[in-house]
């Protein structure tokens, strides 16, 4: 190992950073986090740090995490340095100038005079290098490649970034908190450490994440309370959790996170590969979609499963396309679970109508075009056909349809009849922000024509409104639209 490891606790010290721009201006701002009394010398420096000096004068009532400028031209020896009184009273030294000798004869100067120095960005003249950090506070990852392969080290960071969750910092101070009353309560160091995991794979974290600290005490004493004698049962936990519409990159970290957490994965039809294969690989993954025609789960067997799983003490992840509250039958199993007494939480999702605007360059609302949205399906259930038609009709603004397609033929006669122009542009999306996206505009009036001509399949979604026009000019992603009737037909039509 070619370095020692180690945090400095320089609340209230004096540190040095030599030279004045803008690697010098972020070195200062990561001391100034981290409490520093910081010295900065340079000639001139740059603007904001001359604001962070003023900001820090005027402020006299701090007394850590403090700047002060000394306007000095560095003497290019290593003697002449270390005389200064700024060098003598600096408990760390870091040379960030441009200018190479100016940063050897710091370095030079640390080593007579017995001081780390961090000379950024120069590993070779280092005596103390400065990893990379994932910040949890309290909780703190550090990542260093031995300024080899910085590159590396940012890689890691963003992995690791992505798997530690934005709560664990509150997690940590929470069991800070309870540390002393644990270690009296239970003596033996390896029981501690299994009531640690526990409480950290289940409930006790759990509540904390989902900032109920007061129950997530509660949840604690009351295992203490046992604690030296019995393991209680683990309780199950189940997490809805929206996928978005497809690509990974539209899954939110809270969602990867819990995919990260999860033992059981009850998965709907639209979830993609993609997402799935973000699961943890242990996690069982049962596929619950109701595909067209072929193996289908009903919706009771789904609430079974889910009660099923959590009372056996797992952490159950339902997975659905979108967002688990727009037409996604959420509510539905949180009325079941709440029922069962399960504890659950949800993770919200990108719903399609949201990803398939984006992505096919379709503003849901614009200026002077389009202030309000709503978000419909066309869908009913046997034979009742319960959409409020005359409601959509009187949509002026954005009319966005889920499940429509089958449907387009109704749709476009139960809007014409109520007075919508045969006119009002529309914007059928299929499989939209996949690789794969389609777009077809039309009008309502030649709507069930360009869902056959053009053969399009579920997913897709029908955006109706003037706003649908816009994708024509906006587009950006995947295939290029395609306009129904397509100009060539028009001209023909009209010679
Ligand atoms: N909960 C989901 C919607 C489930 S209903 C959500 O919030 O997105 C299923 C309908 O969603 C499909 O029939 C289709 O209309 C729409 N849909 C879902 N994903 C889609 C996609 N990638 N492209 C177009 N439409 C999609």
């Amino acid at each position: 190992m070619r370095y020692f490891p180690l945090f400095l606790d320089l609340h209230g010290r004096s540190v040095v950073v030599v030279g004045g721009g803008e690697v010098a201006l972020r070195k200062v701002r990561a001391l100034l986090e981290a409490g520093a009394m910081v010295t900065v010398v340079a000639p001139h420096v740059h603007p904001a740090l001359a604001d962070a000096c003023v900001a820090s004068r005027d402020d006299a009532s701090k007394t850590i995490g403090s700047v002060q400028h000394v306007r000095a031209t560095l003497p290019a020896n290593a003697h002449g340095l270390t005389s200064a009184s700024w060098f003598q009273d600096a408990w760390f030294v870091v040379a960030a100038t441009d200018d190479a000798n100016v940063n050897a004869a710091v370095a030079a100067a640390g080593e007579q005079a017995h001081k780390f120095v961090n000379v950024v960005d120069d590993a070779a003249h280092c005596s103390a290098i400065v990893p990379a950090i994932i910040d949890r506070s309290p909780l703190l990852v550090a990542v260093s490649t031995g300024g080899t392969a910085p590159m590396l080290a940012r890689r890691v960071r963003r992995d690791v970034e992505l798997l530690l969750d934005a709560g664990l910092g509150r997690l940590a101070q929470f069991f800070a908190r309870w540390r002393v009353r644990v270690t009296a309560a239970v003596a033996a160091p390896a029981r501690r450490r299994e009531l640690y995991d526990q409480w950290m794979d289940g409930d006790v974290a759990r509540l904390v994440r989902d900032g109920r600290e007061d129950a997530a005490g509660e949840a604690l004493a009351a295992s203490l309370i046992s604690a030296p004698l019995v393991t209680s049962a683990a309780r199950g936990h189940v997490t809805l959790v929206g996928a978005g519409p497809g690509g990974a990159g539209l899954l939110t970290l809270a969602g990867l996170q819990a995919l990260q957490r999860a033992d059981v994965i009850l998965v709907d039809r639209l979830v993609s590969a993609e997402v799935r294969a973000l699961a943890r690989r242990d996690a069982l993954q049962i596929e619950v979609g109701k595909e067209g025609g072929g193996h289908s789960v009903t919706q009771e067997e789904i609430h079974r499963l889910l009660v099923h799983h959590a009372t056996l003490g797992l952490n159950v992840v339902r997975l659905k396309g979108g967002d688990p509250f727009i037409f996604g039958r959420g509510g539905e199993e949180l009325l079941c679970l709440r029922a069962a007494g399960i504890p659950y939480s949800v993770v919200p999702g990108i719903t399609a109508a949201l990803a398939c605007a984006a992505q096919a360059g379709l503003p849901l609302t614009h200026r002077n075009v389009a202030r309000s949205i709503r978000f419909a399906t066309a869908h009913c259930r046997g034979s009742a056909d319960e959409t409020d038609w005359e409601a959509l009709a009187a949509e002026t603004d954005t009319l966005v349809l889920y499940m429509a397609v089958a449907q387009s033929a109704r749709v476009q006669r139960e809007l014409l009849v109520r007075g919508r122009s045969a006119r009002t542009p529309v914007a059928i999306i299929e499989n939209g922000g996949r690789p794969e996206q389609r777009v077809v505009l039309t009008a309502l009036g030649q709507l069930t024509e360009a869902v056959r001509e053009h053969v399009v399949r579920a997913p897709a979604l029908l955006v109706i409104g003037e706003v649908a026009s816009l994708a024509g000019e906006l587009h950006w992603f995947g295939a290029v639209p395609v306009t129904h009737p397509s100009e060539a037909t028009r001209l023909s039509a009209s010679a």
